[in-house]
């Protein structure tokens, strides 16, 4: 026993000394824990972790080491979606596809969504909800078959019946069904543990409910509440029992203080969100993820001709447009945000726009980076690993043109992206 172990360990000995560090040399970094950019850095990184970042331009110590050479941009970890979907993307027969795609349809498109996120900077994602092939394509991208995102998944919304995340609504009478738990319908307390369970088997890593009605479901309300109480503090204590975090979907106001009451992590859109859920949302330390990306686009979008079914219409132009000013209040109130854009909604790649709007409505960049990176660390319970380019991290690093903490919209181009030790983009 003792003789395997010591081969064992002189395995990983002789594979460590033989390993290539790469070395890359930043014109200057983003250190997103003390909010402030660095100038000439050298960042070492071994296998998947950042070993060290030294200081001035380090070259490489052994012919076996690697340059990188970034010294003309700013370099910073690799960023975090807080609110993706990454088995669909927005487009006017997208309401067809509930009747002609076979989970395998979901799943391929899935992989060039995954790989437009990962290119566009975002090295980390919390996909919330699909179909539950979300959960396929994450075991896709940790076993190396697919580049995508680390992907934290809520795999299937739970809804109430007829809620924004019912999977038949609209559909006719022959076809509706009556869907439960298993399918992410919950009308009880009893039907809420289930349903929660039921995530884990199929193994979702977090649990995420739609609080409130929604923009893009064929149903008359954008934000009459659609839980008790109740209902969402049997989820969250049961979500609690599997180590998952809840998120929630509201845009109305009673839905959203039932959501903050009932214990969720975090609150998706909070459009109508008033001054009093503002205070609501302080006192439980419930994080904000504004989504305003979304709320911009679709309201746009209203506006093609039969883009959007009829009934889905009059919901976008009303909610859509009022995200921003909403997000712009809260900040100002001290409400703790987590970057998050619902890419899916909009084109897959687009998300870094996200940090514009942000800076827009009176977020200082570095905030609004930070937002990106740090904070949602600690929700996912990451904050040793992701969000900051430091030793022991994971080596998930980006690189833009200029200093984003001088022009937010450089982050809508990035030009370098590590994932894990592997380089991306070039
Ligand atoms: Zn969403």
């Amino acid at each position: 026993m003792i003789k395997t172990m010591l081969t064992f360990c002189g395995i990983l000995i002789a594979s460590a000394a033989s390993s290539q560090d790469i070395y890359i040399q930043a014109g200057k970094l983003v250190d997103t824990k003390n909010g402030k950019v660095l100038s000439e850095k050298t960042i070492v990184v071994s296998g998947n972790t950042i070993k060290s970042v030294e200081n001035g331009y380090v070259q490489p110590r052994t012919s076996a080491d690697s340059l990188i050479d970034l010294r003309t941009m700013t370099v910073l970890p690799g960023l975090t979606d807080m609110h993706v979907h990454l088995e669909s993307e927005t487009n006017p027969q997208k309401y067809l596809e509930s009747f002609t795609f076979n989970e395998a349809d979901f799943a391929f498109n899935s992989v060039g969504f995954a790989k437009t996120t990962l290119l566009a900077g975002f090295t980390t994602v919390r996909e919330l909800g699909g179909s539950g092939v979300n959960i396929a394509l994450r075991n896709a991208v940790n076993a190396g078959k697919v580049d995508g995102p680390r992907i934290f998944t809520a795999g299937k919304s739970l809804a109430t019946t007829g809620g924004h995340a019912d999977p038949t609504n609209s559909f006719n009478r022959k076809l509706v069904g009556d869907p439960g738990p298993k399918e992410g319908v919950v009308n009880s307390i009893e039907d809420a543990a289930k349903a929660v369970r039921q995530n884990y088997k199929n193994g979702s890593d977090l649990i995420k409910i739609t609080a409130t009605g929604g923009v893009l479901s064929v149903a008359k309300s954008s934000s009459n509440p659609q839980f008790t109480e109740e209902e969402i503090k049997a989820i969250t204590t049961t979500a609690k029992d599997y180590g998952f975090h809840v998120a929630a979907h509201a845009h109305g106001d009673e839905g959203m203080q039932r959501a903050i009451r009932g214990g969720v992590t975090t609150i998706e859109h909070g459009t109508l969100m008033s001054e009093k859920t503002m205070d609501l949302m302080k006192e439980y330390g419930t994080y904000y993820v504004p989504t305003i990306t979304a709320g911009k686009e679709v309201s746009e979008k209203a506006e093609i001709e039969n883009y959007y079914p009829a009934l889905v219409v009059p919901k976008a132009r009303e909610i859509g447009p009022k995200i921003q000013t909403t997000f712009g209040k809260a900040y100002k109130r001290g409400v703790l945000i987590a970057f998050g854009t619902d890419a899916g909604v909009f084109e897959h790649g687009k998300n870094a726009k996200e940090f514009g709007y942000m800076v827009e409505a009176g977020m200082p960049a570095m905030e609004a980076i930070q937002s990106a990176t740090i904070t949602p660390a600690k929700i996912l319970k990451m904050e040793t690993k992701s969000g900051q380019i430091a030793p022991g991290f994971f080596a998930d690093i980006i690189a833009v043109k200029e200093d984003p903490t001088k022009n937010i919209k450089t982050m809508e181009e990035v030009m370098f992206v590590m994932k894990d030790g592997k380089v991306y983009k070039r």
